[in-house]
Parts: structure tokens; sequence; C-alpha cells
């Protein structure tokens, strides 16, 4: 009898499937800054370190909570790619596998932060709505800000301040400035 245990997806994967060449010799998981920090098996992941953080995924999909959050358990500093003897590309497969949890997430119910960043794709598109955007940063900016940095935003941006401050915008941004300046 043959087990696969999700071998046959993973190998269906064209990105993931380098993962399964590896040899399980550590050396990811000793020179990864998150993972010397966290330790054991605190990723949630039978496979430990780097290697489980995709290897789990492409196992047993994206289904789960820990699966869809393990790809996001690294800076991708890339340090587990350098040192790997067989020469997995780990960051590579993170980021693909993180496309994929977006991608699964995106068929599901309404997103506020897919919302926001619609919103932002077209004001960002737009240079009249950036311009726009930037003068009530900045104006809002003003009527916020103390010394420079905004210690407590409004809701529903409130999270961003609980635990740090936020720099305020700048009174003029840089293309304003080049037209007032250079025209
Ligand atoms: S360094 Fe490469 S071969 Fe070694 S455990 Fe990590 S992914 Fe596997």
């Amino acid at each position: 009898m043959l087990l696969d245990n999700g071998r046959t997806s993973a190998l269906a994967d064209r990105t993931g499937r380098q993962a399964l060449r590896c040899i399980r010799c550590s050396a990811c998981l000793n020179v990864c800054p998150v993972y010397e920090r966290a330790g054991g098996h605190a990723y949630g992941s039978p496979y430990p370190g780097p290697i489980g953080a995709i290897i789990s995924p492409l196992l047993r999909g994206v289904g789960s909570p820990v699966d869809a959050s393990l790809p996001f358990a690294s800076t991708l500093c890339g340090a587990c790619y350098e040192v790997c003897p067989v020469a997995i590309n780990i960051p590579e497969a993170l980021v693909h596998l993180r496309a994929k949890v977006v991608d699964s997430k995106r068929e599901k119910n309404f997103s506020p932060e897919r919302a926001v960043f619609s919103l932002s794709g077209r004001v960002l598109r737009s240079p009249r709505l950036l311009a726009a955007a930037q003068r009530a940063a900045s104006l809002s900016g003003r009527l916020v800000a103390r010394s420079g940095r905004i210690r407590r935003l409004p809701p529903p941006l409130a999270g961003w301040t609980e635990t740090r401050d936020a720099p305020a915008p700048p009174p003029e941004s840089f293309r304003a400035w080049w037209s007032r300046t250079r025209s």
C-alpha cells in the first residue's frame, strides 16, 4: 500500500513541488531569524521551521487556519534558500502560497481588507485622486498630529495607534512641492 498524504497534489504544484526535494537536514531551521527564536513546533506544523511553513500547506492545502497562516510566518529574508543544500527556493514558495491563501479568501465573503486595498488601488492609479487624497491626509494630519506624531487615530484606524505612534503626513506632497517650486 502506498501512503500519499497529499504528495500527489504537492507534486502537481509547479512552484511548490520543489519542497519534495527536502532531505530534512535542518539547515534552514538553524539559519531562520524567526524560527531560531520561536523554536520547536511553534509554527503549528508537523514539519518544523521554514520548510514546514511550505510543506504542510502544500500537503494539506490552505483550508485550515493553521495552514493558511504558515506561509506568513516569515520575513522572506532568503537565508533558508541560501543555505539549502538542495536549493529549495523557500521564499518563492512562501509568496506563491500566500497568493493561494489570498485567492481562497477572495472567493469567500466581504473582506474589509480587500475593500481597503481595492480603494487604494483605484486612488493610486489616478494622479488626480492621489493628489486629492494627499491633500486630505495633510489637512487631517494637521488636525490630529502633535509635534509631528499622531498618537491616537479614530476608528476604524484606531488599531494602528494602539501600540505605536503614526508619523503625521507631510504638509505638502513631493509633487505639489515640485510644481510649486519648479514651474
Ligand atoms: S535546508 Fe533545504 S534540505 Fe535542509 S531541511 Fe531546509 S529545505 Fe530541507
